[in-house]
C-alpha cells in the first residue's frame, strides 16, 4: 500500500510542476498535451512516466535533446515520498487525506510563488473544497461550519496586516493570494493554531527576506511558501504546538 501511495504521488507531483508553471503564463493545462517547453514537440505517453522517463531519457528530451529541467525529478521524488510519509504516519485517517491537500498545496505554492510571485487561485478553490468534504464526512456539520467561521477570523486578521502593512510602508505589503490562503490556513488549522501558524511564517521568512534584501538588494520577497510551511510544520506536529500553546497561556 505504501508504494502505490508513493507512486501516486509521483504522478500528481508531475501533475503539481504542470500546475505551478503553466497555469501562471496562462496556458491551459487540463486539455492541451504534454509538449517539450524548448522544441515544442508533443509528449507521448512513455515520455510521461514519473521518474522513469526522466531516467530512461538520461533527463534528456527524447526530440531535440535539451536537457529536462532537474525540477522535474525532484518535484515528483519529493511528492511521491511526502505522500509516503503521510501514510505511514497516519494510516487511511482525516490526518492523512487533510494532509495530502497541505502536502499538495505546499508544492503549487513552493514553485509559483518563488518563481512567479504568484499563488493560484484553482489550487486555494480545490483545497476549501477537499477540506470541506472530509471536515463534513468526519467530523459532521456543525464541526465544519465552526471551521469555516474560523477561517474568516483569519482571513479578517491578515487582511487588518495588510491594511496596517499598507500604512506603514505606503505599498502593497501582501498579496492578495497570501489573504486568501490565510482562509483556507484558518479552516484547516482552526483559529488558534491558525493565529501561531501567521506568526511562525514570519519567523521563517525572516532569514530569506534579510538574505536577499542584502544580498541581491532584492526587497519583494514571496510570502506564500513561507505560509505553507509552518501550515505544515504545525499540522504535522499538532500535538507538541498545543501543548506548547496550553503551557504558554494556561489555556
Ligand atoms: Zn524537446
Amino acid at each position: 500500500m505504501i508504494i502505490f501511495v508513493f507512486l501516486m504521488g509521483t504522478i500528481l507531483g508531475s501533475f503539481y510542476l504542470v500546475v505551478a508553471t503553466r497555469l501562471p503564463k496562462g496556458e491551459d493545462i487540463l486539455f492541451s498535451r504534454s509538449h517539450c517547453d524548448h522544441c515544442h514537440k508533443e509528449l507521448k505517453w512513455y515520455n510521461l512516466i514519473p521518474i522513469v522517463s526522466f531516467l530512461g531519457q538520461k533527463g534528456k528530451c527524447t526530440y531535440c535533446g535539451e536537457k529536462i529541467a532537474l525540477l522535474n525529478l525532484t518535484c515528483e521524488l519529493i511528492t511521491g515520498l511526502c505522500f509516503a510519509l503521510a501514510y505511514y504516519f497516519f494510516d487511511f485517517s482525516y490526518n492523512f487525506w487533510e494532509g495530502l491537500v497541505i502536502i499538495s498545496l505546499t508544492i503549487i505554492i513552493f514553485i509559483s510563488d518563488f518563481k512567479y510571485m504568484i499563488i493560484l487561485d484553482s489550487p486555494l478553490v480545490v483545497g476549501v473544497i477537499v477540506t470541506f468534504v472530509l471536515k463534513l464526512i468526519y467530523f459532521g456539520l456543525n464541526q465544519t461550519l465552526y471551521d469555516i467561521l474560523c477561517g474568516i477570523a483569519l482571513f479578517c486578521v491578515m487582511l487588518l496586516i495588510e491594511q496596517i502593512g499598507q500604512i506603514i510602508f505606503k505599498k502593497e505589503a501582501l498579496g492578495g493570494g497570501d489573504i486568501k490562503f490565510a482562509f483556507l490556513i484558518g479552516f484547516i488549522l482552526k483559529f488558534r493554531l491558525g493565529l501561531i501558524a501567521l506568526i511562525l511564517s514570519t519567523f521563517l521568512a525572516l532569514p530569506y527576506s534579510v538574505a536577499s534584501l542584502y544580498l541581491i538588494k532584492n526587497n519583494e520577497v514571496p510570502y506564500g511558501p513561507f505560509l505553507a510551511g509552518s501550515l505544515a510544520i504545525i499540522f504535522f506536529m499538532m500535538d507538541k504546538f498545543q501543548t506548547l500553546f496550553s503551557f504558554l497561556f494556561h489555556i
